[in-house]
């Protein structure tokens, strides 16, 4: 279960972000491409490459939440910080992680659950 918080800056544009299709942070691009994905860099690997980032995030998301709840989340299982960063997250997001970040999930005994689709647990 996601947790409310304070409302997104109206500022932030949803055509020119991206949203992270594992942990569904939502970043610029040119901030993917400078630093990674600040949860999930280890298995995205999308620092300084662009055709990562393509193929690691979408642009197809929608419902912007500033907070989550690190300790009811899946992606807590398997990071070492078991914490998200803070930031800004989509709460559905459209696409799916590719076949080798998904396999690399499987060989840690973590099942991915793609972020857009509803809930079945
Ligand atoms: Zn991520």
């Amino acid at each position: 279960m996601a947790t409310v918080g304070s409302t997104v800056p109206s500022t932030i544009k949803s055509k020119q972000l991206r949203a992270c299709l594992l942990c569904s942070i939502i970043l610029l691009p040119a901030e993917f491409r400078k630093t990674g994905c600040p949860n999930c860099e280890e298995l995205m690997q999308m620092k300084g490459s662009p055709d990562r980032i393509a193929t690691c995030t979408t642009t197809y998301f929608d419902g912007v939440i500033s907070v989550i709840d690190p300790e009811t989340s899946w992606v807590a299982r398997w990071q070492r910080t078991s914490k998200y960063v803070r930031g800004v997250y989509a709460v559905r997001v459209k696409g799916r992680i590719p076949e080798d970040v998904e396999s690399e999930l499987d060989s840690r005994g973590i099942k991915y659950r793609p972020r857009d689709q509803t809930e079945q647990d």
